[in-house]
């Protein structure tokens, strides 16, 4: 490698499945850009002697995934949001300092923004469900876009409850026998449970008493078309994929390690589409 390439990778364990390399490569090759990106299989208690190294090992910037997510928050400079979602997913070398942000929340809104504008016009109540990593960056999201009711539905409690202590009384916890009768009164609903992901459970749902108007969004993208996006599209509601947000997730870090603000195509969504599909 000469001096002048500049390396990101993505940091998981496991990390084989992350499409990360797939995305910023394409991009790597469309805009030119002297730049590689790589996967680390990084396992827990490797993970502290890796960030310690990162400059030395030639990094710039990285993607953190499963389980590091919140453990970096301690290891590098956060920003304002990765400290309110309380997880990191982009690093970045800022002059020497290793900063963090969050870019699931950009992601969730870009995406919801491309695929369903207006989704957020009048919206006063919004059904969360799960409570995990991933909704922590949902609730804030649509506590930014100023939706003053958001019901989460979570299978343990307390994390419902610890979403409303972190993000505010707009937030109320729900438990999933009550789901049925919040249903009339939402505009927008989105998965963020790991349930309808390949090797879980389906989520088995009915969205039949959802408004017409209502927008229903899945984050779990393995595989690409779930049961909630087809029910969605059965019952004519509009609707935005995980794909989507995984895609839009991504323009952050690339622009901020290569210095290039790159697009989200239909051919980027193609190529990684057709990956998804071949290990459906
Ligand atoms: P997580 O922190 O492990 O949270 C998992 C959530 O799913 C929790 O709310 C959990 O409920 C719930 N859950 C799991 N099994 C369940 C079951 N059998 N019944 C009911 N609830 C169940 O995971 P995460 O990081 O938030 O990720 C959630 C999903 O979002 C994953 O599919 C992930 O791939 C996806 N995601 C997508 C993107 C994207 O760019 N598209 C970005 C981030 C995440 P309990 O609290 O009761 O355990």
């Amino acid at each position: 490698m000469t001096e002048d390439i500049r390396a990101a990778c993505v940091i998981g364990w496991p990390v084989e499945h992350s499409r990360s390399p797939l995305i910023h490569n394409y991009w790597i090759g469309k805009y030119k850009v002297a730049g590689e990106y790589r996967r680390e299989a990084v396992p827990p208690e490797e993970f502290y002697g890796f960030i310690k190294e990162f400059a030395a090992r030639g990094y710039v910037g990285a993607n953190v995934t499963l389980p590091h997510k919140e453990r970096v928050l301690d290891l590098t400079v956060p920003d304002e949001r990765a400290q309110a979602v309380g997880a990191a997913n982009t690093l970045w070398l800022d002059g020497g300092v290793l900063r963090s942000t969050n870019t699931d929340v950009e992601g969730f809104l870009a995406n919801l923004d491309a695929a369903t504008p207006g989704w957020d016009r009048g919206l006063e109540t919004a059904l969360v469900l799960g409570a995990g990593g991933a909704a922590r960056s949902v609730v804030f999201s649509l506590v930014a876009r100023d939706v003053a009711n958001i019901r989460v539905v979570n299978r343990t409690p307390e994390r419902g409850q610890a979403l409303r202590e972190r993000f505010g009384r707009q937030v109320r916890p729900a438990a999933w026998d009550e789901l049925g009768g919040l249903m009339a009164g939402a505009g927008f609903l989105v998965n963020a449970t790991t349930l309808g992901m390949q090797g879980q459970p389906p989520l088995d749902i009915a969205l039949d008493d959802l408004p017409p108007s209502a927008v229903v969004c899945d984050l779990v993208y393995a595989p690409l078309l779930t049961g909630l996006i087809r029910k969605a599209s059965e019952r004519g509601l509009r609707h935005a994929d995980g794909l989507g947000m995984l895609l839009h997730q991504a323009v952050r870090g690339f622009s901020l390690w290569f210095g290039v603000t790159p697009e989200v195509t239909p051919e980027l969504r193609a190529l990684v589409e057709a990956d998804l599909t071949k290990s459906d």
